[in-house]
Order: structure tokens, then C-alpha cells, then sequence
């Protein structure tokens, strides 16, 4: 296994100078914003969390301000970012650091909720520059084969020890070298994002590539090994799209059960809903949507109401279906649209948008 010496984090530090993408919380790494960044950034790429992130933290500029929000303002901010455990954890993070300030070390950052050893490395080296390791899906790619590290006899589990063990060893080398830790972690992350891609490496441009284990064996493409990915669980269900005065009928989720705190189409028919005598307009929308390893497939039946008579009870609400101002399931979105399309081709209701 390659010794390090302080060469290969200065060459690594001094790429990263050259080639770093800018992300706005890179241009003020404070703990509140590279918190957040980080947990947005959690299975969602990083074009995607910018528009959220920059909504977000305008919206809640500081964690105060966070900690005193209501939880349905923080999942509508959300809102299309899926993963909302996320949310409810960064909320209920927020109001721990707000009466207990902010943490300053892995250990403290490690007790607050949705905080793993991911996100308590990123946010300790990038935003406090304390000397502590990462480990994500590019970092890993980027140390399984610049070490050559494939799952032997202790299974992933090992995999994953022996990677963090070797991250440490980059951040440790790299600040006694003279590189800080959130130039060496953010290092490794960008060059596994933009050269050590997983199916076509560009090692041609890799400026460790003089000293990548894979490399010079020729070996890239075994590392890092193939890992089975979680079977998909399929899930049906049948909900009901009420439409009257332009407007679409959404039920609030409630606790306990799943997406609880979201807002989405009711699954049945309320009872107050009948007396309002909805009619069928004959119409099934199917979808399907993916969401982490559920595959849910949707039967939408759609209604006509003539009139709302007035608001809609306590966990229902009616919104203005393309731009919902409520956190609503991003299932949601896809059923109402498809449905929207079937019916504008049927002359079906006038909806406003
Ligand atoms: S040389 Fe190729 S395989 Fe090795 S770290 Fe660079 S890009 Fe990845």
C-alpha cells in the first residue's frame, strides 16, 4: 500500500485551487451553511441544492431563525428536495443548537439529530477547518482506487473502516504538509466528481495519477467493488383528486403515517367531501414514482366538485394545484400534472396556475 508523503495532498491542494467549482456556500463556509449544504446535498446533486439552498437560507438566514420556524414552513421550503427526514432533522437540530449553540467538535456535531460521521467530518473540516475526514460516494471512488482497496475478508463494513482510516491519514498528511483540511476534503470530493468519475475516469487529467495504485495497475475499472444495491419495494395506492374553482383538494399526512407532515392527495373520499356530492369524471390517472427504494404506483381517481362552500376543515386544504404553496410529496406533482394534461386535452376543467 502507497505511503503517503506530503507531495500528493500539495498536488491535490493546489488542483482544487485551480479547478473548484463555485457553490455558494464555498464562498461562506460558515457551520450554519455548510450544515445545511451538506445535509441538502445528502442523494441530490449539487445543481439541484443550489436553487433550494439559496431559497433556504434566504428564508432562514440563521439557525435562530430556523429554530423558531414552523415545521410545515421548513418542509415547504423543501419542498421537491425529497428525503424529508432531512428537514425535520435539520429542524430539530436547529432548535437543540439554538439553546445550546453551535458545536465545535465531531463529537458534538455527531449527537445532534440526522448528523452522521459524513456530515460531522464535512461541516468540522470545511466550514471549521479542524483536521477531520470524509467519506462520500466520490471520496470513496477517489481512495478505493487510488489505494487499490477492494472488500476483502471483513466485508463492507471493513471496506468502508479501512477507506476512513485512509481519509484520515489524506487530512492529516495534507495539513502537515501545509494544505487545510477544507482544501484537502473539498479536494477529494471535486476530483471525484469531476475526473474520478465512475464509468469513465479521466486519469489523463488526474494529478495523482503518477501515483494511483489502480492506474498503474491498469486496474481502474475494478474499484471500488460493486455493491448489491437494496431491492425495490413496490407500493400501490389509490388516491382521489378533487377539483373545483380551478383549485385542487390536498390532505395533510399525519403522524405516524408515511411522508407524515407532508400535504398530498386524500386517500378516500372525506366524509364531508360527499356531502358536497362530488362527480366522477370518469377518469384514472396511473403513475409511478421512485422515491430511495420504494417504487409507488398511483391510481389517481378524479372528481368535480361544483363548489367548496367555503374552507376546507382542519389537515385538508385547497391549493392552487401547479404551484402548491403547501410541502407537498413530490408523487404530488406527478399525478396532478399528468392529470392536468388528460383533462386539458379533454376539455375538462379550467384550472389556475
Ligand atoms: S488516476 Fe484515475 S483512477 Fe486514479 S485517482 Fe486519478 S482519476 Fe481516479
Amino acid at each position: 500500500m502507497l505511503k503517503l508523503n506530503a507531495e500528493l495532498p500539495r498536488a491535490l491542494g493546489l488542483w482544487f485551487s485551480h479547478h473548484a467549482r463555485y457553490m455558494p456556500w464555498r464562498a461562506e463556509p460558515t457551520a450554519y451553511r455548510v450544515w445545511v449544504s451538506e445535509i441538502m446535498l445528502q442523494q441530490t446533486q449539487v445543481v439541484t441544492v443550489i436553487p433550494y439552498f439559496e431559497r433556504f437560507l434566504k428564508r432562514f438566514p440563521s439557525v435562530e431563525k430556523l429554530a423558531r420556524a414552523d415545521e410545515e414552513d421548513v418542509l415547504s421550503m423543501w419542498s421537491g428536495l425529497g428525503y424529508y427526514s432531512r428537514a425535520r432533522n435539520l429542524h430539530k437540530a436547529a432548535r437543540v443548537i439554538a439553546e445550546s449553540g453551535m458545536p465545535t467538535t465531531r463529537t458534538e456535531w455527531l449527537e445532534l439529530p440526522g448528523v452522521g460521521e459524513y456530515t460531522a467530518g464535512a461541516v468540522c473540516s470545511i466550514a471549521l477547518n479542524l483536521v477531520e475526514p470524509i467519506l462520500d460516494g466520490n471520496v470513496e471512488r477517489v481512495l478505493s482506487r487510488f489505494h487499490r482497496v477492494g472488500v476483502g475478508k471483513k466485508g463492507l463494513a471493513g471496506f468502508k473502516l479501512r477507506l476512513w482510516g485512509l481519509s484520515r491519514q489524506w487530512v492529516e498528511v495534507g495539513a502537515a504538509a501545509g494544505v487545510e483540511p477544507r482544501a484537502l476534503n473539498q479536494a477529494l470530493m471535486e476530483l471525484g466528481a469531476l475526473v474520478c468519475e465512475p464509468r469513465a475516469p479521466r486519469c489523463a487529467s488526474c494529478p495523482l495519477r503518477a501515483s494511483c495504485g489502480a492506474f498503474r495497475a491498469g486496474v481502474v475499472d475494478r474499484f471500488p467493488p460493486v455493491v448489491k444495491r437494496a431491492k425495490v419495494i413496490d407500493v400501490s395506492e389509490t388516491v382521489h383528486l378533487f377539483f373545483c374553482e380551478g383549485r385542487v383538494l390536498v390532505q395533510k399526512r399525519e403522524k405516524g403515517q408515511w411522508r407524515a407532515g407532508l400535504w398530498d392527495l386524500p386517500l378516500a373520499v372525506p366524509s364531508w367531501v360527499k356531502k358536497l356530492r362530488p362527480q366522477s369524471a370518469g377518469e384514472e390517472i396511473h403513475t409511478q414514482h421512485i422515491v430511495t427504494h420504494h417504487r409507488i404506483k398511483r391510481t389517481t381517481r378524479v372528481w368535480k366538485l361544483a363548489r367548496a362552500s367555503g374552507p376546507a376543515p382542519a389537515g385538508y386544504a385547497w391549493v392552487t394545484p401547479l404551484k402548491p404553496e403547501l410541502a407537498t410529496g413530490a408523487a404530488f406533482g406527478k399525478c396532478v400534472r399528468k392529470a392536468l394534461a388528460t383533462l386539458s386535452l379533454k376539455g375538462g376543467p379550467k384550472l389556475v396556475s
